[in-house]
């Protein structure tokens, strides 16, 4: 199979290929899977198929986790294949090394990862567990090889998330505070990376923060 006929099931969501890789014993994978493709919003394209869903206005908990088990799910459904989701747990799957499995998704210096084309913006909404092959599964190199300022490192207001590691209650505080206005739009950090900045809308990144300061972990 092909990257493009995966990627053109899942462009009516909005959502794409971040990258893929062929498990070897040990990643955790059902048996039968010949390859794992992480599926991610393919920049903005998500958040407008998303608003227009059912689950964005139900007023129930975790809408977008639950649009994204329903696609998802019929879409491995019709790959022959399993749909696999970074929430929902236990059992909580190893998405982390399963991204940096895939050669196109890296540690940045501020612990967050990396994508070769979405940058900090990269987020999963799940993955295909396939029996089949992916042909041309791409490649890319680290961006921060090349990215000489790497404002991520000093964007952080109150310097939660830097190089030596991300202090939550901290970051939590800051959003809670006056001047963490900016951050309620959307975490600086991720948002200085020069790679795929502005790929993400607004109000999905002050949606994704609402949901965050909610949260309790
Ligand atoms: S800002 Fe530069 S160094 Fe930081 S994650 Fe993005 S590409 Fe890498
Ligand atoms: S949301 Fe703001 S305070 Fe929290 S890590 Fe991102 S930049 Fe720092």
């Amino acid at each position: 199979m092909r990257t493009a006929r995966l990627d053109a099931r899942l462009a009516p969501h909005g959502l794409c290929v971040l990258g893929s890789f062929a498990p070897e014993p040990g990643d955790g994978l059902p048996e039968g899977c010949a390859a794992l493709a992480l599926v991610g919003p393919d920049g903005g394209a998500m958040w407008p198929v998303f608003r227009a869903a059912p689950e964005y206005s139900d007023g129930r908990p975790d809408p977008l986790d639950r649009w994204s088990a329903r696609v998802l799910t019929a879409v491995a459904a019709g790959l022959d294949g399993t749909a696999l989701f970074p929430f929902g747990g236990p059992p909580w799957h190893p998405f982390i090394a399963w991204a940096l499995r895939t050669g196109r998704i890296f540690a940045s210096p501020v612990t967050l990862l990396v994508h070769d084309t979405q940058g900090l913006t990269v987020s999963f909404r799940g993955a295909l567990a396939l029996p089949v092959a992916i042909d041309d599964p791409a490649v890319s190199a680290r961006p921060c090889a090349r990215c000489a300022d790497q404002p991520c490192r000093t964007a952080c207001p109150p310097a939660a998330l830097t190089p030596a590691g991300y202090d939550v209650p901290a970051c939590r505080a800051h959003l809670a505070s006056r001047r963490g206005a900016d951050c309620r739009l959307g975490c600086r950090v991720r948002r200085a990376c020069p790679v795929g900045r502005g790929l993400r809308p607004e109000g999905q990144s002050a949606f994704h923060m609402s949901a965050f300061t909610r949260s309790r972990s």
